[in-house]
Parts: C-alpha cells; structure tokens; sequence
C-alpha cells in the first residue's frame, strides 16, 4: 500500500469513527508522525492531502526542513523537547504538541518573545502516571494551564497525551475518558471554551480515541509503514 492509498483509508476509519460521536472526519485533525521518513514521504503525504507533519527530534525536524519536506503543511513538534533546543523550533513549528513543564513553558515564552511571536502550543499530560514519560501529571495540569495563561508569547490550544502502550485492544479507554474529562474541565473553567485540540490516538488506537472525544490523531507507521531502527 503507498501512503496515499494508507491516508485514504485512514480517513475512512477516521470517519467511521467520528460519526459515531456525531461528528464527521473534517472535525478530525489527522497529523502523519513522520520520523524516520525521508522528505519524498512527507511530500507524497502532503500531496494526498494530510492535515500536518509532526516531527520527535530537533534535528531530524531541522534537516528535512532544509530540504523543504513540509512545504504545504503545517509542521507540529510531537516529541521531547530539551530545553536548550527551544530555539530551534520555537517560530517554525506552527504548534508544539509537547509542553510538559513549566520550565519548558518559560523557556518557549523567553524565546518566542525574542522573536516578537506567540507560539501555539498544547500542553502534554501523562495520563498513565508513567515514570519514563515527559507530561503535567494529571492533578498539575489546571494549574500549568492557568501559569500558561499568564504568559503573553504563548497560547495554549488544547491537551496532548501519549498514553501507555496497550497490550490488548481496549486498555486505554479509562485514560481516554481521563484525558476527555480533563480537557472539558479546563477547557470550560480555564480557558473559556478557546481549545481547540485533544490531541491523542496513534496508529494502533487512533478510533478508540476519538470515540472518547479527541479530534486531533498522530499517526506515523499506519501511514508510512514500519519504521527501520536498525538504520
Ligand atoms: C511516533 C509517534 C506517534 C505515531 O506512532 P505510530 O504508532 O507509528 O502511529 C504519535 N505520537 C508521538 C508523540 C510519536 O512519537
């Protein structure tokens, strides 16, 4: 199957999906992870139509870029971001999917007003609790939310979560439901209504979570096929 081919049908099970919460596929932000992929794929994902490119590393995210992978897409930050490499994404990612520290949101706000810019971003929120994983614990999250509001460079769109990796189909749907409550809680009591993003379902998961409400969906191997770690 070519990527195209994959988008086209990711779209119809992103449609089937969203129906089933009354909405349809063009409430749906379908953004194709494409670490590892080279900037042919992300063009041939660009011209079939997808919503985004979200890149993990710096580097790799600062390469393709030169290289014009992304052109006619708006290019997302999905993956852990070290402070001291703030710069080289802040003003060229359109949104940085993965805020989870007050630290780090200080240190966007410094360089996007450096730059005379406001930097969207959503906040990350480890559902799972999981030690390895970067994110607001879910308890923080309200109030990374209101210390975001304070600042005037950055503006938070929405939530974001990676939730555990599943070993049946099924297990994250109570992290889900979690991620669902907390978005509408801030969303109504903090941020009057101005999200925009759940940002949460991967290849393996992407329908669950937008049953449970997300309407924002990452997905990388389901559209580009197996990522090759031995490269
Ligand atoms: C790689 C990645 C994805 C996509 O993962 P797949 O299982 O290949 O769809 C989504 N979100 C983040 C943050 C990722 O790093």
């Amino acid at each position: 199957m070519s990527i195209s081919e994959n988008i086209a049908s990711i779209r119809l099970r992103i449609e089937a999906a969203a129906a089933k919460t009354g909405r349809t596929g063009a409430d749906i932000t379908l953004v194709g992870a494409s670490k590892m992929n080279d900037a042919a794929a992300c063009r041939e994902a660009i011209a079939a139509g997808i919503d985004a490119l979200g890149e993990n590393r710096v580097q790799e995210m600062t390469r393709k870029l030169s290289e014009n992978a992304y052109d006619g897409a708006p290019l997302h930050f999905i993956g852990h971001l070290q402070r001291n490499k703030v710069k080289q994404v802040v003003g060229k990612a359109a949104l940085i999917q993965s805020v989870g520290s007050l630290a780090l949101l200080d240190e966007i706000e410094k360089t996007a007003e450096k730059l005379g810019i406001v930097q969207d971003i959503l906040l990350e929120v480890n559902i799972g609790g999981e030690e390895a994983k970067s994110g607001f614990a879910p308890a923080e999250a309200p109030e990374a939310a209101r210390y975001a509001k304070t600042l005037s460079h950055v503006q938070v769109l929405g939530l974001m979560t990676i939730p555990p990796v599943e070993s049946a189909p099924g297990e994250n749907l109570p992290f889900f439901a979690q991620m669902q409550a907390l978005y509408v809680d801030i969303n109504q009591n903090i941020y009057d209504n101005k999200f925009k993003y759940l940002s949460m379902g991967m290849s393996g998961d992407f329908a669950e979570a937008i049953e449970s409400g997300s309407n924002m969906v990452r997905v990388g191997s389901a559209i580009f096929g197996a990522r090759d770690y031995s490269k």
